[in-house]
């Protein structure tokens, strides 16, 4: 086959995302590029060139891949082991979240240790039992972080916490989470910290709630086109296509698959199309999914393999080296990655995270001259279409 299985992303969508965000929300963008941005690979020039100011990830480990892709924007890590290592982000200018008083420490002692001050995020749990520091902790980290910024370990530059309930704009709970973060970022000041970027919404706060907004926004599904909160337009950034690898006319009545668990109802033609779960194609949406042929919603027939599904193409006419498009966009009637979510019982998120190594990747390229500069810059609070 000439073109084999293929993820296209187009940068330009993601860029566009930037600035409409940046629009929409008036606040500076924090762009999350964890999980390889989403799935969505190296984007940190598209998000800076397009309006972002800073990146967030999970890891020591990807902040270090994008110092060392001479990304010289401010990354911040916030998940990490306690033995994390720590010096080398210190040294690479790594800002780093302090979830608790053990990692408080161990980001100290490295500091000391390479002599130079770490930057340090305070990260505060507000109701999701998760990450950051539990409620009952707070005071103390807070107290050994002002002493460790007068040894000159670390400096306090932010307090971060993540919402739980944010999906739903309309949710009681977003607003006791806020005010929980407001009471501790004035405790935070009470101890003597001046915490400058207090930040606590991630898409769907950010699009849907200002009064989340604060210092910056920590968006990362919104710049890939997904808004849990339904809030705002924003372009799908992913197609993943597939060549047909043979095609097959069968009777009514022909069994499919592993337990043969479709049967054709008619005379048809089946198609294989060389993707599955283990290309990150869900098992679980079989029998519910199609994907797109000749511009067609044809369905997926049959249990999804682990390097294969089949189609039922019917009386398309379709032939062996056409293609096939699992999900893409959705301007063209194709499937979306919210859909195939749906069929599998998940979220969008998972779909397109979840794309595995085989499959090939091209990228439509975006230049940071394309930018909408003028755009990015603004405070008008457009792009926010209520559904
Ligand atoms: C993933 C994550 C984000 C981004 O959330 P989205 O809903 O994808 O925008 C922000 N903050 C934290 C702590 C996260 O883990």
């Amino acid at each position: 086959m000439d073109v084999p299985p293929r993820l296209v992303i187009d940068d330009g969508a993601i860029a566009r995302n930037v600035e409409s965000i940046i629009r929409a929300t008036g606040t500076p963008l924090m762009a999350v590029l964890k999980a390889d941005a989403f799935g969505h690979g190296p984007q940190a020039d598209v998000v800076l060139g397009a309006g972002a100011s800073s990146i967030g990830v999970t890891t020591i480990e990807e902040a270090l891949a994008l110092r060392s892709s001479a990304v010289r924007a401010p990354v911040l890590s916030w998940l990490n082991p306690v033995d994390a290592d720590w010096a080398e982000a210190v040294r690479s200018g790594v800002d780093l979240a302090a979830p608790g008083l053990s990692h408080l420490f161990a980001i100290a002692g490295a500091a000391l240790a390479v002599g130079l001050t770490a930057r340090v995020h305070l990260h505060l749990d507000v109701g999701m039992s998760r990450d950051g520091a539990a409620p009952d902790d707070w005071r103390t980290l807070m107290h050994f972080a002002r002493a460790w910024e007068e040894r000159g370990a670390i400096r306090v530059i932010g307090v971060m916490a993540h919402l739980s309930s944010a999906q739903d704009p309309a949710d009681e709970e977003t607003t006791v989470e806020r005010m929980r973060f407001v009471n501790g970022c004035r405790m935070a000041v009470r101890a003597g910290l001046r915490p400058g970027v207090r930040h606590l919404a991630a898409t769907s706060a950010a699009l849907s709630r200002p009064d989340t907004r604060f210092d910056l926004t920590r968006v990362g599904a919104g710049l890939f086109g997904i808004d849990p909160s339904g809030h705002t337009v924003l372009e799908h950034a992913m197609t993943l296509d597939a060549p047909i690898v043979s095609v097959r006319d069968v009777k009514a009545g022909t069994g499919v698959g592993y337990g043969l668990s479709h049967r054709t109802d008619r005379d048809t033609r089946l198609a294989l199309v060389p993707v599955g779960y283990g290309d990150g194609v869900p098992r679980a949406a079989s029998h519910r999914a199609s994907v797109s042929v000749r511009g067609a919603r044809r369905p997926v027939v049959g249990v999804i393999s682990m390097d294969q599904l089949v189609v039922d193409v019917g009386d398309l006419g379709v032939a062996e080296g056409e293609r096939a498009v699992v999900f893409g966009p959705g301007a063209h009637g194709e499937p979306t990655a919210g859909e195939w979510a749906g069929w599998a019982g998940t979220i969008e998120h998972e779909i397109v995270t979840g794309i595995g190594p085989r499959v090939h990747r091209e990228h439509v390229p975006w230049h940071a001259e394309d930018a909408d500069v003028a755009g990015a810059s603004t405070t008008a609070p457009v792009a926010a279409v209520a559904r």
